[in-house]
């Protein structure tokens, strides 16, 4: 499979932009070799510079869970784009989309659109600490929540493709208010709060982590974790980015019945365009400008057609009620890799939740940061490459979440694992 073309994209993109790309992940530093530049999207496919076909597992890092140029998604876009494409204003678009996230999650009593997961994250702590007064957070090694100052501190995605324990430009001072502590572990969560408790403005989690890898929480974590935070008067966060409309419509709180005070969102919920959102209790969301004292603002915010393309894409969502169907397929391929690993004898842990799986390089269970690190970065490197060469396009990064959409096929399935069986066995 020849890449030339993006080689050459790749070279001239190095003199323009900082490593070549806009977002980190994206350079493929993790398994080396340059990036593909895609032409086209279209369902489960991805079309590159040169004219090569993939089945796409990244789906704009789980965004795209209708699959590539949904005509429903295309249409809402393009007769909202021929009508105008901001005004800093209020459009009827923005209560459309906030309508459906309401549906979705009944005990959020207020939202706001950002037009990022990032902006969604920040805006959240930032009430938390509004809210309660307080000023520490704590959060969990390995899950991220973008990329604001006081969440880039043992995040996960990028930073923990990178091996970044935090970043560099974040003051000591800020990065000292964060409390990170490990995923799956209760007695961590008790002794956090015991130690900060009155000081502790918020709890923020991803309740599936996907960010190091997918990590699903064990039975009784997230229960515990919601209750000393609950007893310590600070807020629950959960960071529903990914899992928002990934692994229901509602998210993880629907299927677990959990109540956290705010919730972000993104990815699913702008169809393919920026959006995020931050929603949650009224009296809390109430804290934000221009009813309250805690300021939050945005030009682009509900941006029109960015709210069209959400909006279409939760629509579709709310109609076929895809998740049955997506579990089947995300079961069905998680089993055949195993298979295929296990007769190659290659030693995998395969974490999955619904559409999203990893397939972890290691023989131990992955069930935290720690666990997730020893994985082995250079076979999931080689996988990634042999798996590529064969039209199938994975995340660059052993610690990410593979995604499907609505619009894979059986066929897709099966050629998968028919390709894995190749890609294992040449380890
Ligand atoms: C992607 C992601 C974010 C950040 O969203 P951006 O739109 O990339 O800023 C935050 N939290 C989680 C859980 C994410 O997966």
């Amino acid at each position: 499979m020849e890449r030339k073309r993006s080689a050459e994209l790749y070279q001239e993109a190095l003199r323009l932009m900082p490593g070549g790309v806009n977002s980190p992940v994206r350079a493929f530093k993790a398994v080396g070799g340059h990036p593909v530049f895609f032409e086209r999207g279209l369902g489960a496919r991805l079309f590159d510079v040169d004219g090569n076909e993939y089945v796409d597992y990244v789906c704009s890092w789980g965004a795209l869970i209708a699959g590539h140029a949904h005509p429903h998604v295309i249409r809402s876009i393009q007769e909202r784009a021929a009508a105008g494409t901001s005004f800093g204003a209020p459009v009827p678009g923005e209560l459309r989309l906030a309508g459906l996230i309401l549906e979705a999650f009944p005990r959020m009593g207020l939202v706001r659109l950002v037009s990022s997961g990032t902006e969604a994250t920040m805006t959240a702590v930032r009430l938390a600490r509004g809210f309660t007064g307080r000023e520490r957070i704590v959060k969990f090694d390995g899950c991220y929540h973008g990329h604001s100052d006081s969440l880039l501190v043992e995040a996960g995605s990028g930073a923990a493709t990178l091996g970044l324990p935090g970043s560099a430009g974040v003051p000591v001072e800020i990065a000292a208010r964060t409390i990170s502590i490990p995923f799956n572990e209760p007695a961590a969560v008790r002794e956090a709060f015991r130690r900060f408790g009155p000081e502790i403005a918020c709890l923020i989690v991803e309740p599936v982590a996907a960010n190091m890898g997918l990590v699903s929480p064990i039975p009784g974590f997230l229960e515990e974790a919601v209750a000393a935070a609950r007893a310590a008067g600070a807020l629950i966060i959960f960071d529903e980015v990914i899992t928002g409309f990934r692994l229901a419509f509602g998210g993880v709180q629907a299927i677990l019945g959990l109540e956290p005070d705010l919730t972000c969102l993104g990815k699913i919920i702008g169809g393919g365009m920026p959006v995020g959102a931050v929603g949650g209790r009224r009296e809390i969301m109430e804290w934000l400008a221009p009813r309250g004292p805690v300021y939050q603002a945005g030009t682009l915010s509900g941006n029109p057609v960015a709210v069209a393309a959400g909006a279409a894409a939760l629509e579709i969502l709310q109609r076929e009620r895809p998740y049955p169907g997506l579990e089947e397929k995300g079961e069905a391929l998680a089993a055949g890799l195993a298979r295929e690993a296990r007769q190659a004898g290659v030693p995998v842990h395969i974490n999955r939740a619904g559409s999203m799986l990893t397939v972890f390089f290691t023989p131990v269970e992955v069930r935290d940061y720690r666990t997730a690190r020893a994985a082995d970065p250079e076979r999931y490197a080689r996988f990634f490459h042999g798996m590529l060469s064969q039209g199938i396009y994975l995340p660059p990064s052993q610690f990410e979440s593979w995604f499907l959409s609505t619009t894979h096929g059986w066929t897709d399935v099966e050629n998968t694992i028919r390709a894995a069986h190749r890609a294992f066995r040449e380890l």
